[in-house]
């Protein structure tokens, strides 16, 4: 039996602006969008919309090749194919679009964006979509890195099958070194990353949520979703009310972590949900990590092993992220946080808790 002490651990005081400091612009990001909320800001003050402006922070990750977690030089599936998951939310025409499993394009975002803006579908996935890119201009590339294919072919080797030297090789090659020479863009200093990498694949996913002065709000989601996934997996991140959801007149959501469990709740759409219904932004996404936790009554053991967060931005500026546990798994050291501008220097918060580790 847990207590309700070590469940409800609330780490920091939820972020509210008054009507009287409201911020004119606005953008909430998982931790990873320093980048991704300045820019985002910088487009909304130019005038831009507030979904091309999320999606335009969130391409600064998508085109990283150094991000392993999102677009271009993500972690592959099994087979050593990067596939992509992505879905858009834009409030003020209520209208949403998402790719899934999409290969070859480094922006799943825009495509996202483009199903929602020129099909009469919101969602296509695989080589559909592919396609259906291709035939609006864009070109399919290679999305696999040298740093991705070294991690995913030392995961490979890692599995204890044919993959990797032979019983035939000959003794006393460091482990490792025949990969290297494979790979010639690999660096030796990869090597230990791969091999944690391998062994630990980091979660990742980047969700932009963003308000402008008139009240307009947006979200985007987008990821490579879990390494060594099985071809064709598809998480949260690309389903419209898991991922991302959005309404204006309350406010958005969106989410990072174990996509299985948050598929499960409906998360993003549970949280907006929890606004409507009065709920701080921070006590909605803890609400809704209840309803993930409650999948498993309540078990920390069972849970200690899953990673989830959410964000959230009320339609008045009010804030919050909040994640399952207080501190990531493999590195008690790193506090679960998120990132949020609101017109100056972009800043990381702490997120709030469920649960302590
Ligand atoms: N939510 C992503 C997925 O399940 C993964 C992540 O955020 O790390 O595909």
């Amino acid at each position: 039996m847990i207590s309700r002490r070590k469940l409800f651990v609330c780490a920091a005081s939820p972020a509210v602006a008054s009507s009287a400091q409201r911020p004119r612009f606005i953008a909430v990001s998982s931790s990873n969008g320093l980048a991704c909320t300045a820019k985002a800001v910088e487009t909304m003050k130019a005038g831009g919309d507030t979904l091309d402006a999320a999606i335009a922070g969130v391409n600064i990750q998508e085109l990283d090749p150094e991000d392993t977690s999102v677009g271009y030089g993500g972690l592959p599936n099994e087979e050593g194919d990067v596939e992509l998951d992505s879905c858009v939310m834009h409030g003020p025409t209520r209208r949403c679009g998402a790719v899934a499993s999409i290969r070859g394009i480094k922006t799943p975002s825009k495509i996202a964006k483009l199903v929602m803006e020129q099909s009469d579908h919101v969602m296509l996935v695989g080589e559909g979509a592919a396609r259906f890119a291709e035939a609006h201009g864009y070109r399919a590339e290679n999305l696999l890195t040298d740093k991705a294919r070294l991690a995913w072919l030392t995961w490979k080797e890692s599995l204890g099958g044919d993959w990797g030297p032979g019983l035939d090789a000959p003794p006393g090659g460091a482990p490792g070194r025949a990969l290297l020479q494979r790979i010639p863009g690999a660096r030796p200093e990869w090597l230990a990353w791969a091999r944690e990498t391998a062994a630990h694949p980091p979660t990742g996913t980047i969700t932009c949520l963003t308000l402008n002065d008139q009240g307009e709000m947006s979200g985007c989601t987008t990821t490579s979703g879990l390494a060594w996934k099985i071809p064709g997996r598809v998480g949260d991140s690309p389903i419209i009310g898991a991922g991302v959801y959005c309404d204006q007149d309350v406010g958005a959501a969106g989410s990072t972590g174990r996509g299985e469990e948050n598929i499960r709740i409906c998360g993003a759409h549970a949280v907006v949900e929890n606004m409507r219904r009065g709920m701080e932004p921070a006590e909605a996404c803890l609400d809704a990590l209840r309803r993930a936790a409650r999948n498993y009554d309540d078990d920390r053991g069972w849970l200690s092993g899953i990673g989830l967060s959410f964000y959230a931005l009320r339609k008045d500026g009010a804030y919050a992220g909040a994640s399952l546990w207080d501190r990531a798994r493999n590195d008690s050291r790193r506090r679960s946080r998120f990132t949020v501008n609101d017109g100056g220097e972009s800043r990381s918060e702490d997120s709030v808790a469920l649960f302590e580790r």
